[in-house]
């Protein structure tokens, strides 16, 4: 906490202006102290500055055992999907072996069992995965990565997703030039494979998948358009929020942990840019990231 300075002023008073912060830094609230500075009132003031002192030891206390909960919340939170990463990954793994014949053949009822389990252990993975990655966000909230990296690559790779898919036909146009922006790849790569596949999941019954990059003064921008299910206007608020999973009659059948938009707006968001969205129900719906673009130049693997 920021311990402001007293200022008398012109009519014998000594303001004090406390900033609190939170653990990132932030100002949330403002403790405002006005003392009596007239000769003869002291005893007042030193009980009035008691007080406040009290009431601020108070704040430290409850902000201390807020900030430990905190703490060990991530830390289960980290153990917890850490220790689950394993045995899933083994279950997945046998999975993939009865499914492909590795281990027998598979009478027509047990084929279907092994191809469901796989699907609901994919789904509980990329839990894991995006609770993993969300704890990492919080850790390095004040220090994101930003190096130097081609956004026209990182797309492309990204819109191959679309080729897994017999219904869709993907249309891409990366625009000409070099767009560089400043990020990690790995994290940029996740956030445009994670529209795509939203994309192809949420338009079940194929269309076109249109993805743009474009430069606009300097910023870089991606569309990411599909003609699927769309979102009605008043589930739009929910889009970006933690588990914001929007569940109709049309998309129930479909799995999702609702973090995947939630990372992607916040992976943007502090690289100085965002993620919003539009939609039609019914007809598609167009997801745009904007990035600043950058001037440094992105270094070339040596191959
Ligand atoms: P999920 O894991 O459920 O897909 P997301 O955070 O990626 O989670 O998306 C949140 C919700 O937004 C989804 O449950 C879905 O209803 C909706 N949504 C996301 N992308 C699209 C899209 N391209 N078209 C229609 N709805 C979408």
């Amino acid at each position: 906490m920021t311990q402001g300075a007293a200022r008398p002023n012109s009519a014998g008073w000594d303001v004090t202006v406390q900033p609190l912060r939170d653990p990132r830094g932030r100002v949330g609230h403002v403790v405002q102290t006005v003392r009596d500075a007239t000769p003869g009132r002291a005893e007042d003031a030193r009980a009035g500055v008691a007080a406040d002192s009290e009431e601020l030891s108070s704040l430290h206390l409850r902000l201390d055992r807020l900030m430990a909960l905190d703490k060990l919340k991530s830390d289960f939170m980290n153990l917890t999907t850490h220790e689950l990463r394993s045995p899933l990954a083994i279950v997945y793994g046998y999975l993939s072996m009865m499914e492909s014949g590795m281990l027998g053949e598979l009478s027509e009822g047990l084929s279907e069992a092994v191809g469901s389990s796989i699907q609901s252990v994919e789904l509980m993975m990329q839990l894991v995965t995006e609770l993993v990655e969300m704890a990492r966000l919080d850790e390095t909230r004040l220090a994101p990565t930003r190096e130097p990296v081609e956004l026209a690559d990182i797309v492309a790779e990204a819109a191959v997703r679309v080729d897994g898919s017999e219904r869709h036909r993907l249309n891409l146009d990366l625009g000409t030039g070099p767009a560089p922006v400043l990020g990690d790849r790995a994290q940029l790569l996740r956030v445009f494979s994670n529209l795509v596949d939203n994309a192809v999941k949420y338009s079940p019954d194929g269309g076109e998948i249109g993805i743009r990059l474009r430069r606009v003064g300097r910023q870089v921008v991606v569309d990411i358009r599909d003609q699927g299910l769309g979102i009605a206007p008043s589930d739009m608020g929910r889009l970006f929020t933690r588990f914001g999973r929007i569940v109709t009659s049309a998309t129930e059948g479909i799995g999702g942990t609702g973090l995947g938009l939630y990372l992607c707006r916040e992976l943007v968001r502090r690289l100085g840019g965002d993620v919003t969205a539009t939609s039609v129900e019914r007809q598609g719906s167009t997801f745009t990231v904007r990035l600043p673009g950058t001037t440094r130049g992105v270094a070339r693997s040596a191959s």
